[in-house]
């Protein structure tokens, strides 16, 4: 059998290897990152599809690595989860969205709300809603200023303990929204159990929406169900008018997407955010 699979083997390892090599780089590379200034954030703006006004930003974060150039967070991401690196990644990020938040508002820029994702590691914690609060108190940000965006998958992990979570940061006065929905186990019963305020339509129900009567059909259900629960919907990946306008017709409230804007760094958004407000 040593023999057999020599030849997969010798063919495949030398890419293997590679592969190894890089996530062991990042996940190394990941620990310094912070301290090494290599992380910032990008805001992806969002609007409201009828009038078309810019309504928040989303926060995305960014890491330029000294051999690797700009690393994508779909790649390190993950890395920074089984390291346990996304802890101190994910305060990070909250900490300079809010910082961002302040500095926008300063500037005189309309209070917009900018939303965070959360991951599972994160909202795990024990202290979880008390250290986000600490941070935005040091900041000087109200939490009705940040959005939590979970993914099912973080929010269904350990249901009973996610709920009382939510209910705590609802409490606190942060927006709390259901990232990628529709594409986890389907969470239908605690749609309404959750404090949730906003559900975030998966970009992959978006992307062929315009030819997909199957995508059609999810995404009006969607909508449909949003609104009898009094939830606000928000569709990711608007990339053409097409899908707007479906989308607008549907009654979906917000999009996000690289036809309203691709993530933007923080001056280049003050622009858009002036130039938006002039029209
Ligand atoms: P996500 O939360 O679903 O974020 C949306 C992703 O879609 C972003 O990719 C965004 O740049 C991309 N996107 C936005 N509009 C369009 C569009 O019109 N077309 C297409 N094709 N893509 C669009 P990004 O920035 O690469 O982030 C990927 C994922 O990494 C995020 O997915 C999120 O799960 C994770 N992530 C990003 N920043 C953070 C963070 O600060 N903390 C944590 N825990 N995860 C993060
Ligand atoms: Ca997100
Ligand atoms: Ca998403
Ligand atoms: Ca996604």
């Amino acid at each position: 059998a040593k023999q057999d699979g020599g030849n997969t083997l010798r063919f495949f390892a030398p890419e293997m290897q590679a592969h190894t090599r890089r996530s062991l780089e990042l996940a190394s590379g990941l620990k310094h990152a912070i301290e090494h200034g290599e992380l910032f954030l990008a805001f992806q703006p969002q609007c409201a599809l009828g009038s078309g006004v810019l309504t928040g930003a989303e926060a995305l974060l960014r890491w330029r690595h000294p051999q690797w150039g700009l690393v994508s967070p779909a790649e390190f991401i993950p890395i920074a989860e089984q390291s346990g690196a996304i802890v101190a990644i994910d305060l990070w990020v909250l900490e300079h969205a809010a910082r961002q938040v302040r500095e926008w508002d300063a500037q005189g820029l309309p209070e917009l709300v900018v939303a965070v994702n959360v991951s599972a590691a994160q909202f795990g914690r024990p202290h979880f809603v008390e250290e986000v609060l600490a941070t935005l108190r040091r900041v000087g940000v109200e939490p009705q200023r940040i959005e939590m965006e979970l993914t099912e998958a973080v929010a269904l992990k350990q249901p009973e303990q996610a709920e009382i979570t939510i209910r705590k940061l609802h409490a606190a006065g942060f927006l709390v929204a259901l990232d990628d929905f529709g594409t986890g186990y389907s969470s239908m019963s605690y749609l309404k159990r959750y404090a949730i305020d906003k559900l975030k339509i998966d970009q992959s129900f978006v992307r062929e929406l315009v030819d997909e009567s199957s995508d059609q059909a999810i995404v009006t259900a969607i909508i449909r169900m949003a609104q009898s629960l009094g939830l606000r919907t928000i569709a990711e990946g608007v990339e053409t008018a097409e899908q707007a306008q479906l989308l607008q017709a549907y009654g979906c409230d917000d999009m996000q997407g690289y036809w309203y804007s691709r993530p933007l760094e923080p001056q280049a958004f003050a622009a858009f955010a002036e130039h938006s407000l002039q029209l």
